[in-house]
């Protein structure tokens, strides 16, 4: 069967990866793309897509079985709003989300199919298992996660290593009250439970994702690189193909690969 997908922020770094991957993908068809601002036909040349797709917002919920979003939180409101008119289903990619936006994606969940993964790839979702392995049997170990994104990088600490934090606190026993993120605003030693993060940004790099297990006299670390973006909009265009046979409901990347 073949799904029908549409793309928001198709100009966008993630739109035009996105776009790529949909056009590779045998299982898929392109049937609408829009952006905040106009789709016009030099664009669609640009990216080999025929005139004849949808290119607003409202034309692509109506045409689409699926829509990817990978724009800005505040986008949510009227994205999830579409969706449940038009019982089109979404993949949210989007990052940097608040309790606000969560809270629109499960109440969406409730009347058609939404997929949210703050990190589209298969071997990312792969390296939150291998890191909740290594914190079960390391215990007593101080454990920091350091993210390393490109210069263009609005949020932070990234919606992956955030992802981390919970994927290791949830294994734990531990909570978001361990999670510290700013060291600088209280001088004290590091407590026995914390999850620490740090952000570095720079360069054109697409995602660098460490955890770092600090015992006493020795240390190990397990890395995640990303060498292009690919791999995230190959899994977004898997998960579209996959969430459409689902019920209704909220899903998430381990809900696709166990
Ligand atoms: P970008 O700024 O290059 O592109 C975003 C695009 O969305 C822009 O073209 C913008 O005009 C458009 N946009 C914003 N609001 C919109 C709206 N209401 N309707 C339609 N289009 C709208 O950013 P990017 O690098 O492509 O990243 C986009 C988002 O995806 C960020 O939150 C980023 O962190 C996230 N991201 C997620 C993953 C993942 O695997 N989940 C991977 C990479 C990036």
């Amino acid at each position: 069967m073949t799904t029908k997908i549409a793309i928001a922020g198709a100009k966008g770094r993630m739109g035009e990866n996105l776009i790529r991957s949909g056009l590779s993908n045998q299982n898929t068809q392109i049937v609408g793309v829009f952006d905040v601002t106009d789709i016009d036909e030099t664009f669609l040349k640009k990216v080999g897509l025929p005139n004849t797709v949808k290119t607003s917002q409202e034309e692509s919920f109506i045409a689409a079985d699926a829509i990817i979003d990978f724009t800005s939180p505040p986008a949510l409101f009227s994205f999830t709003e579409s969706a449940v008119a038009n019982n089109t289903s979404l993949i949210v990619g989007t990052t940097g989300l608040e309790k606000k936006h969560f809270k629109l994606l499960e109440q969406a969940g409730k009347s058609v199919k939404v997929f949210y993964a703050p990190n589209m790839s298969f071997g990312v979702n792969s390296f939150f298992n291998l890191a909740r392995k290594a914190a079960s049997q390391l215990k007593s170990f101080d454990i920091e996660i350091i993210e390393t994104h490109h210069r263009h990088k609005k949020d932070a600490p990234s919606g992956t290593a955030i992802k981390l934090g919970e994927e290791i606190a949830e294994e734990l026993g531990y909570s978001n009250e361990n999670f510290n993120f700013d060291r600088q605003q209280k001088s004290e030693e590091r407590k026995s439970k914390e999850i620490g993060f740090s952000s570095i940004r720079g360069g054109n790099i697409p995602g660098e994702h460490t955890v770092i297990f600090h015992g006493d006299n020795e240390s190990i670390e397990l890395t995640h690189k990303s060498y292009n973006r690919k791999i995230f909009s190959d899994g977004a265009i898997e998960a579209a193909n996959w969430l459409v046979s689902q019920k209704n409901g909220l899903y998430t990347f381990r809900d696709m690969i166990t």
